[in-house]
């Protein structure tokens, strides 16, 4: 029996097996990739995907496709498209589902460089939230290498490293005349290599495309954290172009000490080059932002609502694009300029879209159904290890979406509100050091969205 049959006749037994809406979630999409000794490779389509079906099928699939053919002792589950192919280097299929650089529009990114020419310093708004990490990207494209190496930048979501950084390699290409070769990459797509390059006995030939790079841009760095064997190429690759002088530029969610499970040393190494971050921007730089956008994009909008704009969304500067071009596509459809009301509208359902107004129920059932425990059991006086940390996360997760009060938590839960304080306490710390924990997490806030 070929791959492409057992897992068809694996999807069979688990559609039986599943809800409709579940197997269309996780496993519709599913692929069979290799089989290399006793090991099976699946593909699957999104990280959520992975993390999903690891805690709750694994196990259950290993069962049928065992029935089939038992040298198969274990199923190991990738991320990727039907592209991902293990003859081929993973760079060089595009996997547009993956994780951050799922952002980049693929169509436009170079794949030699990782660039996607659209970021360029001169559409970045500079203001106090972001004038450092301006300034020493500013620097960089002057004298790669030179100053300031490593850059490091974090901040939250939304707030612009992604553009920042690569706007660095645009600009390094155009100042340089293509003489200074950049390259971008986001951790997942570095981990992906380096597990290929293992894999397939190509680790030399992954290497050297790290290291013959003169500026190595990696986005996301949190990412990498806790995958020992990714972690130390990518210590080794840093050292490499660090002692031949090269620039390397890191972005991540939080400042390096805060990214515990990366290793002391690189850690320290980090620490060694400039650090800047990137905050919230205030209003008049909010204004900035849009106005510049509508430059781009050849529109204008009356002050009024530009006002209203920066005054509703402050937190993301992602969300922020995104309500405004919903509401230049309002516009163009009805063909009349946008009032104030109509604005209020669209960034009201805009906004609700965003945080999806979600209730108490729908959190515990997600939280629920992710650990295949029942609401009850979240709710009980039970105390199994099964229970206790899908509590601690419910608990966490009512605070962290709905930001509701410890006392209310801690009724709804049939605890007291120490305990709720103490678990969201505890999570909210755990979440930085374990990498699994914070998957699980996200996983089950995208189930929680999408419902
Ligand atoms: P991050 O990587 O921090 O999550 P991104 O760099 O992807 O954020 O930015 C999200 C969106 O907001 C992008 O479209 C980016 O162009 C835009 N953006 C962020 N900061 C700025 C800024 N200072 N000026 C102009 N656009 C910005
Ligand atoms: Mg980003």
């Amino acid at each position: 029996m070929d791959l492409e049959q057992m897992w068809q006749s694996t999807l069979g037994e688990m559609e039986v097996q599943l809800t409709k809406a579940h197997f269309a979630t996780w496993l519709k999409n599913s692929r069979p990739i290799d089989k290399k000794d006793d090991t099976l490779f699946v593909a699957l389509q999104s990280n959520f995907a992975k993390t999903w079906v690891e805690e709750k099928y694994q196990k259950n699939i290993i069962g049928i496709v065992r029935n089939m053919d038992t040298s198969v002792k274990k199923i190991e589950f990738v991320v990727g498209n039907k592209n991902i192919s293990f003859n081929k280097a993973p760079s060089e299929a595009k996997d547009p589902q993956a994780g951050a650089s799922a952002e980049l529009d693929f169509n436009k990114t170079d794949p030699e460089t990782g660039l996607n020419p659209k970021y360029t310093l001169s559409s970045f708004v500079v203001g106090p939230s972001n004038e450092l990490a301006f300034a020493a990207a500013a620097a960089i494209t002057e004298a790669p290498g030179k100053k300031y190496n490593p850059f490091f930048i974090y901040g939250g979501v939304g707030l612009g490293k992604t553009h920042l950084i690569q706007a660095i390699g645009n600009e390094l290409i155009i100042k340089f005349k293509g003489k200074i070769k950049p390259k971008y990459v986001s951790s997942e797509q570095f981990t992906r290599d380096i597990v290929w390059g293992l894999r397939n006995d190509r680790i030399e030939s992954v290497k050297k495309k790290y290291r013959d790079v003169d500026v190595l841009i990696i986005d996301d760095i949190q990412f990498i954290g806790g995958k020992e064997k990714t972690e130390e190429e990518f210590f080794h690759t840093f050292n490499a172009l660090y002692e031949g002088n090269k620039q390397i530029i890191i972005s991540s969610d939080r400042p390096p000490q805060s990214l515990p499970t990366l290793q002391e040393r690189l850690r320290s190494r980090f620490e060694g080059g400039l650090i800047a971050d990137v905050s919230y921007p205030e209003y008049e730089m909010r204004v900035a932002i849009i106005k510049s956008k509508l430059q781009e994009m050849n529109r204008k909008l009356s002050d009024q609502v530009i006002d209203l704009i920066a005054k509703k969304l402050r937190k993301n500067i992602r969300e922020l694009e995104g309500v405004l071009k919903k509401i230049i596509f309002y516009e163009e459809r009805k063909q009349t300029d946008i009032s104030v009301k109509m604005a209020e509208e669209i960034i009201e359902k805009a906004t609700q879209n965003l945080s999806k107004r979600v209730n108490d129920a729908q959190i515990l059932k997600a939280v629920a159904e992710f650990f295949s425990i029942t609401v009850e059991d979240l709710v009980s006086h039970n105390r199994r290890k099964e229970v206790v940390e899908p509590r601690q996360i419910a608990i966490y997760l009512l605070r962290d979406i709905s930001d509701l009060s410890y006392p209310y938590i801690g009724e709804k839960l049939g605890r007291d509100h120490t305990t709720a304080i103490h678990s969201y306490e505890k999570i909210n710390h755990e979440i930085n050091r374990n990498p699994a924990l914070n998957q699980k997490i996200l996983t089950i806030k995208d189930i929680i969205y999408k419902s």
